[in-house]
């Protein structure tokens, strides 16, 4: 079976956190711990340029929502993600997108 993961177009990433919302939510996860963190980073280019980026970044304990995609759902984050910048697909799918999207990741989790 092909690989899975998940690819973020975090250019378009709003920083709103619903993705780990759900993903907590999804998987009753203990204080501390997700699927997915999303993290700030902010950059400077002199004389007056601040970027303030939000980078989500999938974690060890993602499964890809394995119950949920089992039964032909999307992952919670993905189903929740307002900005509609993730998605998720086969590995040969997500390089597709990167191609197209240079502020993106791609997250194969397992
Ligand atoms: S795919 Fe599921 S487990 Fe992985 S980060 Fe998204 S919600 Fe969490
Ligand atoms: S839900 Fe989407 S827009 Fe919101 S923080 Fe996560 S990836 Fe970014």
């Amino acid at each position: 079976m092909a690989r899975k993961g998940l690819f973020i177009e975090w250019e378009y990433c709003t920083g709103c956190h619903a993705c780990e919302v759900a993903c907590k939510q999804e998987h009753n996860f203990s204080e501390g711990n997700c699927g997915v963190k999303v993290y700030e980073v902010v950059t400077t280019s002199p004389p007056d340029k601040v970027y303030v980026d939000f980078m989500p970044v999938v974690t060890r304990l993602c499964d890809l929502c394995a119950e949920r995609t089992a039964r032909g759902e999307m992952p919670a984050c993905v189903k929740h993600c307002q900005a509609l910048c993730m998605k998720y697909g086969t590995v040969e799918e997500l390089a597709k997108a990167l191609e197209k999207s240079p502020r993106s990741s791609v997250f194969v989790p397992h």
